[in-house]
């Protein structure tokens, strides 16, 4: 079993990530997404849990994605006794430790709850509020929720009254943040890392309202076609007769960067509380027992397609680091100069009223020896 790739370039950039997500500027690095060629219950989510090899996304047809899922799979040491650990971390959630996946998908319904609640009840004020109205009005819709969001609801609302719900929602977002009740929720994405000896370090974004793309003769977004990985879902249950030979082997959508077939869980298999890990045991010897696929065995199953994103990851990543890692420099360059132009830095009030005078004092010398220079050119001449 090989190391993974560049096991050591995508911590790093996973941490410079978050510091940019926390301090609320957009992100510097753009990162591979997955897109899933179908449409609703085209198995998507299933994908990503298969990824990760456990359960942890909300259920139910109602409940889509309202955030932008980051997911950051972090590989870990396995531990000679077998007493695997696994566990996630929310980065608005600093230092806890979810060990309990079923925690984890309430962590993200109540986040995707709460952007719901925010965007629905947002836009109900707009609606029925007239041009110009009174900011009083808005406040009686902010409630005390630790998770407030402003950005996501600044998305929803265009229009003339709703820079004034937006300052009341910054408000409220700010004081929370104060109160330390929103630490690190200042973007709109919900950050999650899963730390496990079964995955590979990869990053996947779950974004909300992308789940088609276009199939057909004259596809749209010839751009796309060139960053994107096809996932096809559900061999398991194509017609007898047929297989996805071609579409695996790009020749019905000719994708730059390939394809990659799975078979997840059914319905059924859910019902019956079938774990993940069965399921990848069956899904191997699907491909297995299938003469059509043996030959494409690198395009085949989750694992492959653990593998391959892998790869295409820790490539971009090669790529961009040389231009990042000068942008991030200069950038350190300049804040390190601002800062010494402040001066010497004083926590105690002592220590602050002892610069304070400092400065009044060569404020008051630099004025006098004006004046008297003043006085000095008015006296000779
Ligand atoms: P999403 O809406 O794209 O996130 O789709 P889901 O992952 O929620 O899957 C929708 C339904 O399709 C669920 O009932 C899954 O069990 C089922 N499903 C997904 N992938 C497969 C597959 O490869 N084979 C079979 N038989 N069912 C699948
Ligand atoms: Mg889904």
């Amino acid at each position: 079993n090989a190391a993974p790739l560049g096991h050591n370039v995508i911590p790093i950039v996973n941490k410079l990530q978050d510091i940019f997500a926390q301090l609320g500027s957009s992100s510097t690095i753009e990162l591979p997404q997955v897109a899933v060629v179908g449409s609703q219950s085209s198995g998507k989510s299933s994908v990503l849990e298969a990824l990760v090899g456990r359960d942890f996304l909300p259920r139910g047809s109602d409940i889509c994605t309202r955030r932008p899922l980051v997911l950051q799979l972090l590989q870990i040491k396995r531990k000679p006794d077998g007493t695997d650990e696994e566990y996630g971390e929310f980065l608005h959630v600093p230092g806890k430790k979810f060990y309990d996946f079923n925690e984890i998908r309430k962590e993200i319904q109540h986040l995707n709850c709460v952007a719901t609640i925010a965007g629905d009840l947002f836009n109900l004020l707009v609606s029925i509020l007239p041009h110009g109205a009174a900011c009083s009005l808005s406040l009686a819709f902010i409630s005390p929720c630790p998770h407030w969001d402003p950005t996501c609801v600044r998305a929803r609302i265009n229009g003339r009254t709703a820079t004034q719900a937006l300052y009341c929602i910054a408000d409220r977002a700010e004081t929370d943040r104060e109160a330390g009740g929103n630490k690190g929720v200042s973007d709109k994405q919900i950050r999650l890392k899963i730390f496990s000896p079964n995955v590979l370090d990869i990053t996947l974004v779950d974004l909300p309202g992308i789940t088609k793309v276009p199939v057909g003769d004259q596809p749209t977004d010839i751009e796309a076609r060139y960053r994107t990985i096809g996932v096809i879902t559900k061999l398991d249950i194509m017609d007898r007769g047929t297989d996805a030979r071609n579409f695996l082997l790009g020749k019905v959508i000719p994708l730059r960067l390939g394809y990659v077939g799975v078979v997840n869980r059914s319905q059924e298999d859910i019902m019956f509380n079938r774990t993940i890990k069965d399921a990848l045991v069956a899904e191997e010897k699907f491909f297995r027992n299938r003469p059509v696929y043996s030959e494409l065995a690198d395009r085949c199953g989750v694992p492959q397609l653990a593998k391959k994103l892998n790869q295409i990851l820790v490539q971009h990543i090669k790529t961009v680091l040389p231009g990042l890692k000068s942008r991030v420099s200069a950038t350190l360059v300049s804040v390190a100069k601002e800062h010494a132009s402040y001066g010497e830095i004083t926590e105690s009030k002592a220590g602050m009223g002892a610069l304070l005078l400092n400065i009044l004092s060569k404020y008051s010398e630099a004025f006098s020896s004006m004046i008297e220079g003043k006085n000095e050119e008015m006296s000779t001449s």
